[in-house]
């Protein structure tokens, strides 16, 4: 796009509001010479906010933060909306696996034997190593609204974790971590890092019941891991970690409910979560207690402060502020912008997922072994150059999709990948319907939560979360 034409683009923005212009933002873009208008229209939205923001009391790097994620949803809605196969917007949900083991062996986890056997997981035992992780938050972080800490396995195994959430929230991420707690860990590091969520997994209120399903926990380390982290909150007077003790219901462990609810009074964590199980068809000794609502007991008077720790912002994000989204599809091929249009899959086009290992999912399938299909979409990091969201499998997966609703009909030629490469599971996947993990609901409740100064109005929030 003509160099005069983004520059009659952002004098037009001088004269509007960031509103004004965010609601002029089209939703179709044609070919790429429209989707650089489209990327100078967000640059000028991104300039006109910050003005706007400081005047609304915002501090200048939150600011910025927030503006820099707000033109990425903006454009991650675009690319979406118009099917494109090479994104220059980055995921907003993040889910990363600190470590890929786990000392218990829940039925139908892939921690569990059984499991392993019938579904031939593959699923290499590791624990995340800090440059890789930092590649990633350096990459992803500045864009991201949410990262879970967890995935299939258990993340206090690994002693960085507080420092991986320290690190998350320097690129003001919303970070959530669930743990069985059976293992020793720093509970105050833990509560230091500003982790702002915790699930506890916890299925009994008793040794005996406990270990039916959290095979292999230690009840007593358990609980009082619970204790420490209530501790450590109140030590530092902070209001976080929210800690939300999960409850699996079940024949064998019904009857303890509301001994659980005085256990959580007396601990002082958040909530106790009485939720349905998961698919526990692989043993048949335990029932789901199907007969009882799911319910939230919220403590009265949990154990906390009212502090939350405050994070240093990332030098990267006033960096990448001044740099213009539009530069960023200069030495684009164009064909890849091409507007298409059909059913696709969301997770592909707002989460990434990575394994303890360095490994790239696209979503929360286990990978598994001699299955035919790719499950891996990259593996080789995120460090400079690399760009795992654009691998040859992620850009096959969305063209797939585009190819099966329209292409095929016009007689365009399905996609293919090198001689001896196997299609990603994508092409089999029946959940394409199904939402992503982080989806628009986390992406609003992030918004609403970071913007301190309420300067996003309902309608606004529509505009950027509902894709
Ligand atoms: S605690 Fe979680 S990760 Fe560990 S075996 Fe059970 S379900 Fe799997
Ligand atoms: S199509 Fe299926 S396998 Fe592919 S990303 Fe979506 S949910 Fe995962």
């Amino acid at each position: 796009m003509a160099e005069r034409l983004i520059k009659e683009i952002l004098q037009a923005f001088k004269r509007t509001s960031f509103t004004g212009f965010l609601r002029e933002l089209p939703v179709r873009v044609s070919g790429k010479d429209e989707f650089a208008g489209f990327l100078a229209q967000v640059d000028g939205i991104q300039q006109a906010g910050l003005t706007e923001m400081l005047k609304a009391g915002m501090r200048e790097e939150n600011a910025k933060a927030l503006l820099l994620k707000i033109s990425n949803y903006l454009i991650g809605k675009c690319q979406y909306q118009n099917r494109h196969e090479y994104l220059i917007s980055s995921p907003y949900g993040l889910i990363v696996d600190p470590s890929n083991g786990c000392p218990l062996h829940c039925p139908g986890c892939l921690h569990n034997n059984l499991f392993r056997q019938k579904m031939s997981s593959d699923w290499p035992s590791g624990l995340l190593e800090p440059k890789i992780f930092q590649d990633y938050i350096e990459k992803y972080g500045p864009y991201s609204a949410t990262i879970l800490f967890y995935n299939w396995g258990e993340p206090l195994l690994n002693k960085h974790t507080p420092d991986f959430i320290r690190l998350a929230k320097g690129y003001l991420a919303e970070t959530s971590l669930s743990s069985n707690l059976s293992t020793q860990f720093d509970a105050e590091a833990l509560v230091l890092s500003g982790v702002d969520y915790m699930i506890l997994s916890v299925d009994g209120a008793t040794k005996e019941t406990y270990e039916q399903y959290r095979q292999g926990g230690q009840f007593d380390l358990v609980v009082d891991n619970m204790r420490r982290l209530v501790a450590a909150k109140k030590k530092h007077n902070l209001l976080t970690p929210h800690l939300s003790w999960q409850f699996l219901m079940f024949e064998h462990n019904k009857h303890e409910i509301e001994t659980v609810k005085r256990m959580a009074d007396e601990i002082g964590v958040n909530e106790v979560r009485f939720a349905q199980p998961y698919d526990v068809i692989w043993d048949p000794e335990l029932q789901p207690a199907k007969d009882i609502e799911a319910e939230t007991y919220s403590v009265a008077a949990p154990g906390c402060g009212t502090d939350r720790i405050v994070p240093e912002i990332s030098a990267f994000i006033p960096a990448l502020f001044e740099e213009r989204w539009v530069d960023r599809i200069v030495d684009v091929e164009p064909g890849l912008f091409t507007r298409r249009a059909g059913s696709t899959c969301k997770w592909l086009y707002t989460s990434l997922v990575m394994d303890a290992r360095g490994r790239y999912l696209p979503c929360c399938y286990v990978p598994r072994k001699n299955s035919g299909f790719q499950y891996v979409f990259a593996e080789n990091g995120a460090a400079s150059g690399n760009d795992p969201y654009n691998s040859e499998y992620y850009r096959f997966g969305r063209k797939h999709f585009v190819w099966l609703s329209e292409l095929r009909n016009e007689g365009g030629i399905a996609p293919v990948l090198a001689a001896g490469k196997s299609a990603p599971y994508c092409v089999a996947c029946q959940d394409t319907v199904g939402k992503p993990l982080i989806n628009e609901f986390h992406l609003r409740r992030y918004l609403q939560e970071f913007d301190n100064c309420k300067f996003l109005d309902d309608a606004v929030l529509d505009l950027i979360t509902e894709w």
